[in-house]
């Protein structure tokens, strides 16, 4: 039986090990009206990550991050910035249960499920955290910190660059929003560009043609 403890998290030598660990964490009341863990899913070689707030219904139920009608629209999402969540891209929330009637989590319990999220991003290493939501962006950049306010600016933190943004059920809510959305997921396109990939493409946002003058050369 695997134990839950921030040593056990600092020997796990893969995303696989880990998960185990993390699904026997009991270290806040998160888990107690939970049906379990939410571990997060994508590829283990991801340079990317799209963190959310918590698991919804949907996600306790079948235990994996972004499956209900929020989730659908971040595929959407990921579709057209040329991810997937399993090919090149990896999906994790703050806290890994259900906080119950979908509230947000408090900032104790964020608090309580940092070893495990910073345990994740230590084995993944992205370059890239988009940051979805206002626990997100609160939980890596500022507790006081408004969407509103930081959306679309990157901040660089222990060597990552995070891009604050809306959470897709937000954009469900007020679809009105979804053009700066946009906006904010094209920076983080050219950016992956300039850090992982540059041949990165999507139809949605194409890579910039080559200049006249050097076809003409
Ligand atoms: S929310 Fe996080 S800290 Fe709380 S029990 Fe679940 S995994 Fe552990």
């Amino acid at each position: 039986m695997v134990e839950w403890s921030r040593d056990a998290l600092a020997r796990c030598a893969t995303l696989d090990e880990l998960s185990e660990v993390v699904r026997a964490c009991r270290n806040c009341g998160l888990r107690q009206q939970a049906r379990g863990v939410v571990f997060g899913e994508g590829a283990p070689t991801a340079r990317i990550v799209f963190c959310g707030e918590g698991p919804g219904a949907e996600e306790d139920r079948l235990l994996r991050p972004f499956v209900g009608a929020a989730g659908k629209l971040l595929d959407q999402m990921l579709r057209a910035m040329g991810f997937d969540r399993f090919r090149n891209a990896y999906i994790l929330n703050v806290v890994k249960c259900r906080p119950p009637g979908n509230r947000a989590p408090t900032e104790e319990e964020r608090e309580r499920c940092r070893p495990n999220l910073e345990a994740q991003l230590a084995l993944i290493r992205p370059a890239i955290v988009v940051l979805l939501g206002a626990t997100a962006i609160q939980a890596f950049i500022d507790p006081g910190a408004r969407v509103s306010r930081v959306r679309g600016q990157w901040v660089v933190r222990d060597g990552r660059w995070l891009m604050p943004t809306y959470h897709p059920a937000a954009l469900l809510r007020n679809p009105g929003w979804k053009r700066e959305a946009w906006e904010d997921l094209k920076k983080v396109i050219d950016k992956y560009r300039e850090l992982v990939d540059p041949a990165h493409d999507t139809p949605y946002y194409p890579l910039p043609k080559r200049a006249e003058s050097s076809r003409d050369a």
